[in-house]
């Protein structure tokens, strides 16, 4: 049962089942997929029908049981609503994957600018596709939703379509849903909801994720801080907070994502870290910028006050921290 300072069950059924649907509108765009059903943002970034129909999905059922919360989401509605043909497509799947009678283009553009509230003391933070372009890959990617109350992450579920129970075993069913809930731990299960397993940090130190984009961080320095602490192995590459999930679940001992020399003006969004930090906290490790400083989800869509990303399994930790700061002086 959850105590008193854990998030509450509803919030947590609620959360779970949203993602899960979320996840099955987002495999049925893949399998189905024409060029078409992908666009360029304004930051060149690309967004594809799975994107809208997910955030629509999640922020309907989140708008609906919890009226009063806001969600501060990735995408909003002003491109569709640009793109006739593109809002047909998205109001299809989203009919699809909604028991509700079927909604107009209208309603899904309004589920979506849902996700178009502010930062405050609760709020949930969304990214309906984190790694789009894993996605459009074919590799992996994720659905990553977080409940955050007076900034501290209460709840995080990550759902990874694409993701084995267990890396490099082959023939191992694919999909996976990470649950964190503060002070009970983390837990996974498949993608239809089904538990396997509560998750922990590895013991020991092997090897470590970064991104698969090499402009997402600065791959130079990350093998140069694994070599500091005697890290021999290859590391994974990995679109998303899929990354968290594995060192979640032991199969990295770390992630690590410095900040991208030629991109000094970055700073991560509060949806690409917020469901991942609790799913690795709450699995016994811990996460912190590059400068050992804890993520601040107060700050805007923009973690303001941070620069780059160091999960670990806790025990690393402060070795890491010590290894980033001799690569560079303060970061930032
Ligand atoms: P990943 O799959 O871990 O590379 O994370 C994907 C996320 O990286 C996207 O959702 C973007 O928000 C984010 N991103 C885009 N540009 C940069 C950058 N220059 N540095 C760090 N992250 C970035
Ligand atoms: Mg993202």
């Amino acid at each position: 049962m959850t105590n008193q300072k854990s998030a509450s069950l509803p919030k947590v059924q609620t959360a779970i089942d949203a993602v899960i649907k979320a996840m099955r509108l987002c495999e049925q765009v893949q399998a189905e997929m024409v060029p078409t059903d992908a666009i360029q943002k304004t930051d060149r970034s690309p967004v594809t029908v799975a994107d809208f129909g997910s955030q629509a999905l999640i922020c309907k059922a989140i708008g609906d049981a919890f009226p009063d919360d806001a969600i501060v989401a990735e995408e909003s509605a002003q491109a569709l609503k640009e793109n006739a043909s593109l809002l047909e497509r998205v109001t299809g799947y989203v009919n699809r994957f909604c028991q509700d009678a079927p909604s107009s283009a209208e309603t899904v553009c309004e589920w979506i600018d849902q996700g178009r509230g502010e930062v405050g003391q609760n709020f949930w933070t969304l990214d309906p596709i984190d790694g789009t372009k894993g996605f459009l890959r074919r590799d992996q990617y994720a659905i990553a939703l977080a409940h955050i109350v007076n900034g501290t992450v209460q709840l995080g579920v990550l759902g990874c379509p694409n993701l084995p129970y267990r890396l490099n075993n082959e023939g191992v069913e694919r999909g996976c849903l990470f649950v964190a809930i503060r002070g009970e731990g983390t837990r996974l299960y498949t993608k239809a909801g089904d538990f396997i397993e509560q998750v922990h940090v590895s013991e020991t130190v092997h090897r470590f994720a970064e991104s698969v984009e090499s402009t997402h961080g600065d791959s130079d320095a990350h093998s140069r801080i694994a070599n500091a602490l005697g890290i021999t192995e290859s590391p994974v590459r990995m679109d998303s907070q899929a990354k968290y999930g594995i060192v979640s679940r032991g199969e990295a001992s770390l992630y690590i994502r410095l900040p991208n020399p030629n991109y000094p003006d970055y700073r991560e969004c509060i949806w690409d870290h917020a469901a991942g930090l609790i799913v690795v906290e709450e699995a016994g490790g811990t996460v912190t910028d590059a400068n050992g400083i804890p993520l601040n989800f107060l700050t805007g869509k923009r973690m303001l006050e941070n620069r780059g990303i160091v999960a670990t399994n806790g025990k690393l930790h402060q070795h890491v921290l010590m290894a980033v700061s001799g690569q560079q002086s303060a970061v930032g």
